[in-house]
């Protein structure tokens, strides 16, 4: 059997001031260290054979029907715009029509260098590449929209960061790799028609039935703010909220700091790069509100007169801390189990998240054993847990399935930080079980999985990960 990708690129079609054509650059030795089943049978792609699947994820051969180019974008990196970021390190190879009617980006990631790759090798190592598979299957698992991971090869080549690394490429999937710095770039430039056209295509490819760029912008808050008050429930911390890293379809994308918390606290940064905490846990509102904020700057330039602009583009951005706040409460409302409204939920709800702060409260553990298990034990003072789980007790009451809400809701698995880099050194020494046994398990993060208890354990002193790297 060979491998089959049944490309219908659309992209591709664009301008060529959207992207520059470039093929990826062959590597020595590509071995495939894992395809992934279901996403290929959704993606209606045919494996093939594993040498020949590692020679096209690798990007020595090129599918019948890639057309690789590389994407063009601008952006805000912590907080100063960048005119000219891009593919620097990867490339497009074309779009698939998936099972489910939708249509979506394959993606080679250190696949070589680009016209944008600046300073850059092109290159990926391993690590992030191994991490970025784990972390966005997890994502999904955990239903949060997200890009994914189709499959991972090794190069057979050393890339030089702190020292040689083995090379490795990813291959991801995305519902499109259009960001608020691919809008941002053409804005910048005072490219009105390409805008236009950008605007057109978003608006085709994700929203339909937006109209108009205030339509989109619209759409695009909407997207963003569901997906940020999701990661807050899980206690996801993205790491590196820049507008090229913000998705216009409101997937989740580019991870390279990201983490999840263990101990909760609001403040709580890992990414060795945010040195100010600009994209600290608690934060991530505010930016998602900022970087749509970019987003509408640059779609009023489209505009006759972009002035006339201003007052709706402001309204809509205005309304999407309100939004955000909706979807989190009621999303931590089923977190405690809670469906019914009271208008005192907001506070128990934060007399809760206080208390763990203070006491160091595990957040994943904490509330998956509000459904069963010692929640009490979570909290260096337990006799905080009791005053808090008195009221909690008699609101319970009104509810009729608390647990079983809790439970679809707190997951007993996430993707911790120690087990990802106990991972990746395992993969480095040439190890690849432990990348298999994590992926395994969180695939299913809300079922109990009794074998795998080891995992739902957050890190002993000397596990704990303080800082996580951008991994270019
Ligand atoms: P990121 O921080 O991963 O979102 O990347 C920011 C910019 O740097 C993007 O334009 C990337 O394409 C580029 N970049 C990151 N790593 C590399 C690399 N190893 N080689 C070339 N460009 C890179
Ligand atoms: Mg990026």
């Amino acid at each position: 059997m060979s491998l089959h990708i049944p490309f219908d690129n659309t992209f591709a079609r664009l301008a060529p001031h959207f992207y520059s054509p470039q093929l990826p650059e062959p590597v020595k030795a590509p071995h495939l260290i894992a395809l992934n089943q279901d996403l290929a049978r959704m993606l209606q792609i045919a494996p093939g054979e594993i040498p020949e699947m590692a020679e096209v994820f690798a990007g020595n051969v090129l599918a019948q029907g890639a057309e690789p180019l590389a994407q063009a974008y601008a952006g805000h990196q912590f907080g100063n715009f960048n005119p000219q970021l891009g593919d620097g390190r990867a490339l497009l190879l074309g779009e698939v029509l998936g099972q489910d009617g939708k249509r979506y980006d394959i993606q080679l990631k250190g696949a070589g260098r680009t016209p944008y790759s600046r300073q850059g090798d092109g290159r990926a190592w391993l690590g992030p590449v191994l991490r970025e598979y784990v972390v966005s299957e997890a994502m999904h698992a955990l239903g949060i929209p997200t890009t994914r991971a189709l499959a991972a090869v090794t190069t057979g080549e050393t890339v030089w960061r702190e020292g040689g690394m083995p090379g490795a490429i990813l291959t991801r999937v995305a519902a499109s790799h259009l960001r608020v710095g691919t809008f941002q770039l053409f804005a910048a430039r005072g490219q009105t028609e390409a805008l236009k056209q950008l605007t057109d295509y978003a608006i085709a490819r994700h929203y339909p039935d937006a109209k108009g760029p205030m339509g989109l912008l619209r759409a695009v808050r909407d997207a963003q703010a569901g997906l940020i008050a999701a990661w807050m429930s899980v206690g996801f911390i993205h790491g590196v909220m820049n507008t090229d890293n913000c998705s216009i379809s409101g997937e989740t994308i580019d991870y390279g700091p990201c983490a999840f918390l263990d101990e909760y606290h609001p403040e709580q940064v890992f990414s060795s790069i945010d040195r100010m905490g600009r994209y600290a846990y608690a934060n991530q509102p505010s930016i998602a509100v900022w970087n749509l904020a970019q987003l509408a700057t640059a779609l009023i330039q489209q505009l006759e007169d972009p002035q006339d602009g201003v007052e709706e583009a402001t309204a809509i951005i205005h309304a999407m801390p309100s939004l955000i706040e909706v979807e989190w409460l009621r999303l931590f409302r089923r977190k405690i189990g809670l469906v019914t409204v009271d208008s005192g939920d907001l506070d128990l709800i934060s007399d809760l998240l206080e208390r763990m702060a203070e006491n160091q409260a595990d957040f994943t553990n904490t509330f998956r054993a509000l459904s069963g298990g010692n929640a009490r034990a979570e909290f260096t003072d337990p006799a905080a847990f009791d005053a808090w789980h008195t009221i909690w007790k008699q609101r319970q009451q009104a509810e009729q399935d608390s647990k079983a809400v809790m439970r679809a809701t707190n997951p007993c698995f996430i993707p911790r930080n120690h087990r990802i880099e106990e991972m990746i050194a395992a993969a480095v020494a040439n190890d690849f079980s432990p990348f298999h046994q994590l992926s395994k398990i969180l695939a299913h993060p809300y079922e109990e999985q009794p074998d795998a208890v080891a995992y739902r354990q957050p890190p002993k002193p000397d596990e704990v990960v303080r800082a996580t790297f951008c991994g270019t």
